[in-house]
């Protein structure tokens, strides 16, 4: 059977009815945060193209195509490889897709579906070499990219694609998800308390010992940025300037915090959507809602700076001033 999906009610049954009525999308642009499960809806929209046996209009879950869908190894269901620093589609790519998909499927379904997963740094020219095969596409052939925001393709693109944005679980919906996963309780707990009701960053949380380093280290910042204290913040940041990547994820989690402790210094049983509502919560304590907000500008014009590549040390030094300095 399918991994039962979590949420998203109303965007399963919008492209179920689309399949029932024939009329389903050639594009489509799944938007959404990372681990909100827009690669795992992506393959469900596949899976209503392909399967023979549907029930009740979903995908039936156990049959050939269902099954290869789910585990990824459909040879008709193609994920491009992503290449570069910044793991962008190349020219060269978009052209390998564009010959195949000329070429008809081979199976009872008659359909082939590529997808292209994270799609946040598309470059323009094999935008535009995708944009020629997304304007006439073999009828047989369908195209979903999956990204963060819809703003990452050209309008041209966007125009020619359905557009779905993909949203996150409740919390007890989050809570559920792991659970049938068999995770203990007391985990369970700990990742939704981070990551809310992202499933796939709450899986991600309980895998990735490099992840859960990240998530204490934004509460240390948080930490030294309550007790005012420069020097412990400077070192604790240090070793998120190493790789770029962690550097970027650290700044988001602050970032987040910081607008928690916006939220919390006005209304201190809001919810809250960083990961650690407690940090937070003292963090609102000391500082006015002003300063928060002034502290997120800073924490964006550090990444920016990090997305022109800036020397890293040098951003994070200069951010460590900026937020004493608030
Ligand atoms: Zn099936």
């Amino acid at each position: 059977m399918n991994d039962k999906i979590f949420g998203n009610h109303q965007l399963l049954s919008t492209m179920e009815a689309m399949a029932e009525s024939g009329r389903t999308a050639h594009s489509l642009i799944l938007y959404g945060e990372k681990g909100s499960g827009r690669r795992t809806i992506a393959g469900y929209y596949a899976q209503l193209l392909m399967c023979g046996n549907k029930v009740n209009g979903k995908p039936c879950g156990v049959c050939p195509s269902c099954r290869t869908i789910a585990d990824g190894v459909n040879p008709d269901v193609v994920y491009p490889q992503r290449s570069g620093k910044l793991g962008g589609y190349s020219v060269e790519t978009v052209a390998g897709v564009a010959s195949d998909a000329y070429v008809k499927p081979n199976n009872s379904s008659g359909v082939k579906v590529y997808i292209f997963t994270d799609c946040d740094n598309f470059d323009i020219r094999p935008q535009n070499k995708l944009l020629k095969l997304i304007e006439e596409p073999p009828d047989y052939a369908f195209f979903i990219f999956t990204v963060r925001s819809k703003s990452a393709f050209l309008a041209t693109i966007i125009s020619r694609c359905v557009c779905f944005g993909v949203s996150l679980c409740t919390e007890d919906e989050a809570k559920e998800a792991l659970a049938a996963r068999d995770i203990p309780a007391a985990d369970i707990g700990s990742a939704v308390n981070c990551f809310h009701g992202n499933i796939g960053r709450c899986l991600e949380y309980l895998s990735d010992e490099g992840l859960r380093r990240r998530v204490d280290l934004t509460k240390s910042l948080a930490d030294s940025i309550i007790r005012r204290d420069e020097y412990s913040l400077n070192s604790v940041i240090f070793p998120a300037s190493r790789e770029r990547s962690d550097g970027i994820e650290v700044l988001s989690m602050l970032d987040l915090l910081v607008r928690d402790a916006a939220v919390l210094s006005k209304d201190n049983a809001a919810p809250a959507i960083g990961c650690c509502r407690e940090a937070a919560q003292r963090l609102s304590e000391q500082i006015t809602a002003y300063q928060a907000i002034r502290m997120h500008m800073h924490i964006e014009r550090a990444r920016r700076a990090i997305d022109s590549n800036v020397n890293m040390p040098l951003v994070f030094a200069a951010l460590c001033a900026d937020i004493m300095d608030t």
